[in-house]
């Protein structure tokens, strides 16, 4: 029956594309992205880029839009977190178990495995693909871990951004390369070509390649191959785009330029920019190969024109032709069964078929307080299961101090305001700086009548030290007795935890420094679970905030804060503000003012914040244009 519903839902004409009458001449959008989030058991992914990608995907698939994605098969995954009794992370990799997974082996025209050839480093590297349907929607991952390479190219995938900028260069010029090669060798002909992240933006001079071997001129290649690019770009800062020497790149890349009719200056400019000959840049080179390009949430548009406008030196920044398309979260993955369950009685058991219907998503503040304070209780239970379940093992063994156990979080209270903080242990994150008055948040946390609790989870890059100094600080408080247990962190933070997290937490915070978060995921995923924010004025946040749903950290008028300035309010908005409602009980001992704001955040995240809405507007705004090959002026900044 499941099935036979799965089957129906994955070759039926009726879907989201079809019912908009949206035509994609019959041909896909390829995808590629140097990491995919698509489920726990295939561990190719590091953070928000890949599961946003595999939310990308999942949508797609759900909507019916054709599309095919590209990416790396990392045999290690990426690392597994283990923190030690004095804080510091540990890193170890677990070879991961295919079998367990449902990814197959490409194989060729007669069965045998499909293998590509990629000159690179002066020799020919063997790729194979694996395929792994996400719903209708195949994805290609690239390997190079064959008998016929050399030992340094089978090593060359084993695990996702690890090793230097002379790993990295290599990986992503298989998979720009290799990427191209396996669509080809399966006979598919993308109508729109989308790099996400500037990783991948070889894709972009591989098609060169195949327009002046196809004999076009360099210029009809740039044209032709610029036509039907769309790239997205991720970061906000100049440091967090790929950049290679130029001897690096050509030691990886070989002469390709003879085979783009060009010479080599003329194919290192792709990559150049102004006040920096030395390097290619990834970015850049797809800010000239690809006509269309956006930022991931309105503020992060405008910082990317503002960041790239020396390459556009006729315009002023405010007309560099850079977009947005917010961010979105694929509501099936994030979305808590107890929720969906709530909205199908309350909004009618089709309700997921109008998803983009803002006006349905108005009903949800018509909720009954009662219900979805109960659903709400009955997953903040399942977080605390876990959570003791989690520490019962990590020390079952070896438990060395009592201390350990309860700063894993043994003394999970389901009755305390909780709050989450669960990403990337980046500095700008400052996940410490609640931490910056130990005294008023000791006092936050212990108060006899209003005790707050503070969940940390989240990975620090294994070669980012300042990180994990960071995580190091946190986790030392969690283990500091005069917090009674209120401060706890969970290990090897995953897709896994993170649904139990925005799921289970009262409310999400996020701290970002202002303007360093290009957008943000996790707060729409605790949204869509009724989960309220209090976040930093950035990302997502800085387009979403509506005073209803959430709290928000003020920024000055000049748009920026101190850190002083940032944990000044935050404490002052807990103290003052969520404390007293969340503890502010009717009869039926319900935060009614708490509620409200729940409500307000099921709303806001349903109407603005999923991965539909989000593929709704790069098929309209993007994918569209660029499959009807239109060059007539470029994507103009949409606010
Ligand atoms: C959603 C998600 C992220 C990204 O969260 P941000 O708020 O963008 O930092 C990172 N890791 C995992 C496992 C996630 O599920």
């Amino acid at each position: 029956m499941v099935m036979a519903a799965f089957h129906h839902h994955l070759t039926t004409g009726d879907t989201w594309l079809a019912r908009h009458g949206l035509e994609l001449d019959g041909r896909p959008i390829a995808y590629f992205c140097a990491e995919f989030g698509l489920h726990n058991s295939v561990p190719i992914y590091s953070g928000g880029l890949g599961v946003l990608a595999g939310d990308h995907l999942k949508s797609a698939s759900d909507m019916g839009v054709p599309i095919v994605g590209v990416g790396l098969f990392y045999t290690n995954g990426y690392f597994d977190q283990k923190v030690n009794l004095d804080g510091w992370q540990t890193d170890s990799d677990e070879v991961f178990d295919l079998a367990g997974t449902p990814i197959q082996p490409l194989a060729g025209p007669s069965g045998e495995e499909w293998i590509t050839v990629v000159e690179t480093s002066g020799r020919p590297v063997h790729v194979r693909a694996w395929k792994m349907m996400v719903g209708r929607v195949p994805v290609y991952l690239l390997d190079t871990n064959l008998e016929v390479n050399a030992a340094e190219d089978r090593a060359l995938m084993n695990k996702l951004y690890a090793g230097g900028p002379q790993l990295r260069i290599r990986q992503e010029w298989i998979l720009g390369v290799g990427g191209v090669r396996v669509l080809r060798a399966v006979g598919i002909d993308p109508a729109v070509w989308h790099a996400n992240e500037g990783h991948a933006a070889f894709m972009f001079v591989e098609r060169l390649r195949e327009h002046v071997e196809g004999g076009a001129s360099f210029e009809g290649a740039v044209n032709a191959v610029r036509a039907r690019s769309v790239f997205t770009t991720h970061t906000p800062v100049p440091a967090g785009h790929d950049f290679f020497a130029l001897d690096e790149l050509e030691r990886v890349s070989g002469p390709v330029w003879t085979s783009l009719g060009i010479d080599r200056s003329r194919f290192f400019a792709l990559g150049t920019m102004p006040g920096d000959a030395q390097n290619f840049h990834m970015t850049v080179c797809a800010l000239r190969l690809a006509a269309r390009v956006n930022g991931v949430s309105r503020p992060h548009g405008q910082v990317s024109r503002h960041l790239w406008r020396d390459l556009w030196p006729d315009r002023p920044w405010e007309a560099v032709p850079i977009g947005h398309v917010t961010n979105g979260v694929h509501l099936p993955t994030w979305m808590a069964g107890a929720i969906q369950g709530l909205l199908a009685e309350h909004l009618g058991p089709n309700w997921t078929e109008h998803i983009d219907d803002s006006a349905m998503w108005d009903r949800v503040l018509s909720l009954d307080h009662a219900k979805l304070w109960q659903a709400h209780l009955w997953l903040k239970r399942i977080l605390r299961d876990f959570i003791r379940e989690d520490a019962r093992h990590r020390f079952a063994g070896q438990l060395k101090e009592a201390a350990a156990v309860v700063g894993a979080g043994a003394l999970f209270d389901p009755d305390v305001l909780t709050i989450g903080f669960a990403r990337r242990f980046a500095t700008y994150k400052r996940a410490n700086l609640i931490f910056s008055d130990i005294d008023r948040l000791r006092r936050l946390c212990t108060n006899p009548d209003r005790p707050v609790q503070v969940i940390f989870a989240g990975k620090a890059h294994p070669a980012d030290t300042p990180g994990k100094e960071v995580l190091q600080s946190v986790y030392r408080y969690t283990r500091d007795p005069s917090f009674e247990g209120r401060i706890a962190f969970v290990e090897d933070y995953d897709m896994h935890i993170a649904h139990l997290l925005v799921q289970g937490v009262d409310a999400w915070l996020n701290l970002p420094r202002v303007p360093l978060e290009a957008s943000g995921t996790s707060g729409m995923k605790a949204a869509l679970n009724g989960v309220p924010q209090l976040s930093t004025l950035d990302g997502w946040w800085q387009e979403g905030y509506d005073g209803l749903g959430g709290w928000a950290i003020p920024t000055g008028a000049d748009g920026t804060s101190s850190d002083a300035q940032d944990a000044e309010s935050c404490y002052r908005l807990l103290e003052e503000q969520m404390v007293p409602l969340y503890y502010t009980r009717d009869g039926r001992d319900i935060p009614l003012g708490w509620v409200e704001r729940m409500r307000h955040a099921l709303r806001l995240g349903g109407r603005r914040f999923t991965a539909q809405r989000m593929l709704a507007d790069y098929v309209r705004e993007y994918y569209l244009p660029a499959s009807r090959a239109d060059l007539a002026g470029d994507v103009p900044p949409t606010d």
